[in-house]
């Protein structure tokens, strides 16, 4: 090992030494960020160090369990992957049993634990039973999945605001109102949309958007089985179908997605001088 990666481990040690301790009877509820282990946060790292029980959805990639203390029990409660769903109630039925246990209970969600992943629910419904929680962020895959494949949620000559949005209802009439938010002109990025995308894409063209506005579709991103493809909004659904892309995925919608083009072909130019 290095001396400068030797000192960074101890720095590193040294946030770790000072995070708040986890206590037996408590629940916290950890966003283990977009999938790829690094982009844990340090208290993330603790709280998996630390926890007696970890109960976890379909993590995107299983690697962030190893970091779990070898004592610790696991417990899926996912919504995917082939397992029979967990309902939303048992699930918090089974948080709050846990901790009465005195259990140190780790909730671990994909992401960030108060986006789009039902995590305001869970801490209300702990709260309600008086069970003590703390709620620890992560990197949200819809703004991180976006970096990390070169696509900058706002650039200045692009957009002023940036709409994350859950496609999960599709086009159904208790859904959004997807014409509303094609005429803000402001990028979409849709999580959950994998399964509607052709009627969400054509409600977005129908509400104004130019069917060659740029697209993209960020398999798994940040991950080693990343796929992302770039299309336009009109073609998007029939080039995702054929390329056999699956979720969980993120759908980019706008004038950022064309930075990513951008960015390759300047590096590649810069290559070509070298
Ligand atoms: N709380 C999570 C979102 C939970 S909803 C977060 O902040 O990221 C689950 C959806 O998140 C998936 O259907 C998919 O749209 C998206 N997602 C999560 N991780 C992803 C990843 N690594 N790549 C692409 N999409 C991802």
């Amino acid at each position: 090992m290095t001396t400068d990666r030797r000192h960074a481990l101890t720095v590193l040690a040294e946030f770790l030494d000072g995070a708040p301790p986890f206590e037996p009877g408590h629940v916290w509820l950890v966003g283990a960020g977009p999938g790829d282990p690094r982009l844990l946060t340090l208290e993330a790292v603790h709280a998996l160090a630390s926890a007696d029980v970890i109960v976890h959805d379909a993590l995107v990639d299983p690697r962030i369990l190893d970091l779990a203390r070898r004592e610790a029990s696991l417990e899926y409660a996912g919504k995917r992957g082939g397992k029979p769903s967990a309902a939303q109630a048992d699930i918090t039925g089974r948080l709050v049993a846990l901790a009465r246990e005195g259990k140190r209970v780790l909730r671990l969600k994909g992401g960030d634990p108060f986006v789009f992943g039902r995590g305001g629910e869970e801490v209300l419904a702990l709260a309600a039973a008086g069970v003590p929680f703390r709620v620890v962020p992560g990197l949200t895959s819809g703004l991180s999945g976006l970096a990390g494949a070169g696509i900058p949620a706002t650039i200045r000559t692009v957009n002023q605001a940036v709409i994350l949005a859950t496609g999960h209802a599709g086009t159904a009439p208790d859904g959004l109102d997807w014409a509303a938010l094609a005429a803000t002109g402001q990028p979409i990025v849709l999580y959950m949309a994998a399964a509607s995308l052709a009627p969400i894409t054509a409600a977005l063209i129908d509400g104004g958007l130019a069917p060659d506005t740029p697209a993209a579709f960020l398999a798994r991103a940040t991950t080693p089985d990343e796929a992302i493809l770039v299309s336009t909004l009109g073609n998007l659904a029939a080039a995702v179908a054929e390329a056999g892309l699956e979720p969980p995925a993120i759908v980019a919608i706008g004038g950022i997605v064309a930075v990513r083009a951008e960015l390759a072909a300047l590096a590649a130019s810069l290559e070509a001088t070298r």
